[in-house]
Order: structure tokens, then C-alpha cells, then sequence
């Protein structure tokens, strides 16, 4: 593990050679939003920014993502034969991306990389990544990542954490990728400055006011979390538009489908949301989630419940904020949180 500063007057031009062994994402402002784009000649990523509307999860998962091409037109060779579609696994930096969203991605692999099955679409994506993180000196009046197992200055799933200090970025390489990365940019001046982002670390922390009780979610009874009476007055305002769950860099859901015209086929997988009524349709036409409340809380029980219990490793939230100051009805993952880890039926005076 090496700790080297760059000056912010050769960050640009270190940044300019990275290119040369790496496909360079980063955050750029598009009107009033930052999302991750593919840097090209002379771009750069803008390291100002506080987070992005969507996260980046879609650079290893993305949104609409196709798997096999096919024909049906028996004139043609290899009719009825799914082919596989290429997909580019060079190495890429994706440079600016905050410890939450590198964190996420962890936890989301416990979906895609498991003991029974990989998903080789996600892992190589997954794999070809290097993930160069900005810590957060100023983070958002939203974000509760201390209360989710994370930090403004979290190392988790990254392989450089880039601190602001100034004048100059503090870059701790964690991983032989982020050795790599450094190299690759040209940037070699060791420093300590240890105390200098220790100090910023407090400061950031300290800033970070908003919080999710936790504490009780893995012991409290799954079925009277499941029956409490807060899921309606919860469930009500929700409009199942599902910006909650595609903003959030833990979903994972997806749906495959297949797209043809004339005799020309894609297979593709598509993101997919819990909240969208027709998610759990099956084709019997019966619906185990055909109400609004059942799949709101689905989305809670599954982040806070199911997950909780079933990997014993905290919730599947990284408190980044997005479902917070996205959802257009102002339902906050923090209250119901709250409410499930405090829920004690012998206590509750709500009518059942
Ligand atoms: S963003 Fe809000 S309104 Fe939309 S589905 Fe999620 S909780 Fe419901
Ligand atoms: S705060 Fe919301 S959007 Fe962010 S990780 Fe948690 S559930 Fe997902």
C-alpha cells in the first residue's frame, strides 16, 4: 500500500496518460445533474461534484444489457442458435466515484457471485473495473453511510481513495489495480499526510448527521415486522414509480426478455423494480404482490429484513441518500428503518 499526493496542477495531465491503459469514466454535469460518462481526449471529470442522480452501477450492470443475438430465418446458418454478444472487458478506471457506491457494488455481488452460480455478465464487467474513489468532505444532509456500515472516507471496494486536501489529491493505493492506475498517470511523490486527512476524516463524519437504527432488525420476528401496522400509512403516498429502486446502487433486479423483428431476435436483461406491479405476475395471471402496500414492503423487508438475517453482515443500504432526494413523494428509508428496528407489537398502541 503506497500513499502519494498529486498536485492538482498535473492532475490533468496524469489523468490524459491513464487513458492510454484505461477506459476512463467520471463524473460530468449534464443541466442540474452529475452522472458517470466515458471521458474522451482532453475531458475531465468534474471533482467538485457531491454525488450522482443515478449511481454508477449501471457501468457493471447496465440498464438495458444484451446477452444473445438470434435468427429464425431457417435460409440462414446457425438459425435457432443463440449467439453470445461480445462485451468490451478491457480495463477501465472509474475515477471520482464515492465509498458508498464503490461499497455497494460488494454488496450487490453477493447476488451475482455466489458458492452455486456466477453470472459471468456481471463478474467481468465487475472485474475489468478499477474503482479510483473521492472521499467526501462535504457530504449531503441525506447520506446516514455511518449508520450503514460505511463513511465518507470508506476504503471498502476500492482500490485508490482519493482525499481533497487543497492544492492536491492524497492518493492511497489499497489494490495492485490501484498500483497500476497510479503508475499508469505517471503520479509517484510519496507523502504522509496522514494527519491532514485524518483531520478532514473527524470533520466529514462529524458532518454527517443523519442516522438508521439497526440495531434490533436482525432479531426482531420476521412475521411480525411483516404484519405491523405501519406499511399503510408507509405504502400510502407511493406512486410505484420505482426511481427508488433504479436510483439505488444495491438493487440488483433485472427481467430477461426477448426483443424480435421479422426473424431477428435480441435477448436482453433490463433492469427490473419490486415496485412495479407487474414484477411478481405470474403467468397464471395470479399476483402475489398485486397491492401497492405488499411490494412497498417488499422493497424495506428485503433491505432491512430478509437481507439483514440472511447474510448477517449489516443491511443491503449504503446510505447514500438517492431514494431520499429522488423519490417525488418524500418516502424516507430512514423512518421506515427506524420504525422496523424499533417495532415491538407488545408496545404498540396503533390499531392493529
Ligand atoms: S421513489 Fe417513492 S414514489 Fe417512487 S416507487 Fe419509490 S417509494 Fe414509491
Ligand atoms: S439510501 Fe436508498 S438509494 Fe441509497 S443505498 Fe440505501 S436504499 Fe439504496
Amino acid at each position: 500500500m503506497k500513499v502519494i499526493t498529486i498536485d492538482k496542477k498535473d492532475w490533468a495531465s496524469g489523468l490524459e496518460k491513464t487513458k492510454s491503459a484505461f477506459q476512463v469514466f467520471g463524473p460530468v454535469k449534464e443541466k442540474e445533474w452529475h452522472s458517470f460518462k466515458a471521458l474522451g481526449p482532453g475531458e475531465q471529470p468534474d471533482m467538485a461534484y457531491n454525488n450522482t442522480r443515478l449511481s454508477p452501477k449501471f457501468l457493471v450492470e447496465p440498464q438495458t444489457d444484451p446477452m444473445f443475438t438470434y435468427s429464425l430465418d431457417e435460409a440462414k446458418e446457425g438459425h435457432h442458435i443463440l449467439k453470445e454478444v461480445r462485451k468490451d472487458i478491457a480495463p477501465k478506471a472509474v475515477v471520482g466515484i464515492r465509498p458508498c457506491d464503490a461499497a455497494a457494488f460488494l454488496l450487490v455481488k453477493r447476488n451475482f457471485d455466489t458458492p452455486q452460480y456466477q453470472d459471468p455478465y456481471w463478474l467481468e464487467a465487475y472485474n475489468s473495473m478499477t474503482f479510483i474513489g473521492l472521499a467526501c468532505n462535504a457530504p449531503c444532509s441525506t447520506c446516514f453511510c455511518t449508520s450503514a456500515g460505511g463513511g465518507p472516507f470508506n476504503e471498502t471496494g476500492l482500490d485508490v481513495l482519493l482525499v481533497d486536501v487543497g492544492d492536491s489529491f492524497v492518493a492511497k493505493s489499497l489494490t495492485d489495480k490501484g498500483d497500476k492506475w497510479l503508475s499508469a498517470g505517471g503520479w509517484a511523490s510519496a507523502t504522509d499526510a496522514s494527519g491532514k486527512v485524518e483531520a478532514l476524516k473527524q470533520a466529514a463524519e462529524t458532518k454527517i448527521t443523519s442516522n438508521v437504527r439497526t440495531d434490533n432488525l436482525k432479531t426482531r420476528p420476521t412475521t411480525q415486522l411483516y404484519d405491523a401496522p405501519f406499511w399503510e400509512d408507509a405504502a400510502f403516498s407511493c406512486i410505484n414509480c420505482g426511481t427508488c429502486t433504479y436510483s439505488c446502487p444495491t438493487c440488483w433486479c433485472f427481467d430477461i426478455q426477448d426483443e424480435v423483428r421479422g426473424t431477428s431476435g435480441i435477448r436482453m436483461r433490463n433492469w427490473d423494480s419490486c415496485m412495479f406491479p407487474m414484477f411478481t405476475l405470474h403467468g397464471s395471471g395470479h399476483n402475489p404482490r398485486s397491492v401497492k402496500v405488499q411490494r412497498v414492503r417488499q422493497r424495506f423487508m428485503h433491505k432491512l429484513k430478509y437481507y439483514v438475517e440472511k447474510y448477517d453482515d449489516g443491511i443491503q443500504c449504503v446510505g447514500c441518500g438517492r431514494c431520499i432526494r429522488l423519490c417525488p413523494v418524500n418516502i424516507d428509508i430512514r423512518k421506515v428503518c427506524n420504525q422496523m428496528n424499533d417495532y415491538d407489537p407488545a408496545a404498540c398502541v396503533c390499531p392493529a
